[in-house]
């Protein structure tokens, strides 16, 4: 815990975006607009995280749609991989949106360095080859309510396996794996931040506010933040 991120009262959780390269900005946007907040003004910001020290600072991170090995390289040369890695294993919540969602696996078909290795699945990018670049699916995703989600795939990976402890969310018509979560970690290989619903935003934002209250009254955050 550092000093200034101790409060006596409620806090608003800081939610960062990794703005290294890809379509960050639409994220920022999305989480801006997805209406999750506390009932005494501790809701949500966010942050583009380029540094270490924002990277210190958020209570969690969006890793977004791009280019997976550039983010890598930039990642390292950046000197954030181990830094991220290392938070990730504390407990910081993390949502990979397309290329986000290939470094967060454990095991990726084609990626020509390391990924951040943090979701035991494995993950196969471009699935969908050349002649189906982007395509777009009404989605019904578990813990979402409402109508299907409607999910727009951009050279979009898949989820060829899911180990134990991951929970599938979402599949497309033929049955092939395109959101799961493991505990804090989100992977979904479209880009929600791309269309006007943000349910999904919301409920990555409810996550990292659920993790902050568990930390709090684990005694390693302070303030106070409340879940409406
Ligand atoms: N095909 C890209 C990759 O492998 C991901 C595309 C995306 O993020 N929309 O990194």
């Amino acid at each position: 815990m550092t000093p200034d991120r101790a409060s006596p009262r409620a806090r608003s959780a800081l939610i960062g975006v990794l703005a290294l390269q890809g379509d960050f900005a639409e994220h920022l946007a999305s989480l801006r607009a997805c209406g999750v907040d506390g009932p005494d003004g501790a809701g949500i910001d966010v942050i583009e995280v380029r540094t270490l020290d924002q990277l210190d600072a958020v209570d969690g991170l969006i890793i977004p749609g791009g280019e997976s090995t550039t983010i890598a390289r930039l990642l390292i040369a950046f000197d954030l991989m181990e830094p991220l890695r290392t938070r990730i294993r504390g407990g910081l919540p993390v949502w990979g949106t397309c290329a986000g969602a290939i470094l967060l696996a454990n095991e990726v078909t084609n990626l020509d360095r390391p990924s951040i290795a943090a979701m035991d699945i494995t993950i196969e990018r471009n699935a969908f080859g050349r002649q189906i670049d982007s395509f777009e699916e009404d989605l019904q995703i578990s813990g979402i309510e409402g109508p299907p989600l409607h999910a727009v795939f951009i050279r979009a990976p898949v989820i060829t396996r899911t180990g134990p402890g991951v929970e599938v969310l979402g599949r497309l018509a033929d049955g092939r794996i395109v959101a799961a979560r493991q505990g804090r970690l989100l992977a979904t290989a479209f880009h929600p931040e791309l269309t006007a619903d943000r349910r999904m935003h919301a409920l990555f934002a409810r996550i990292v506010l659920e993790q902050m209250l568990e930390q709090q009254r684990a005694g390693t955050v302070d303030g106070g933040v409340h879940l409406r």
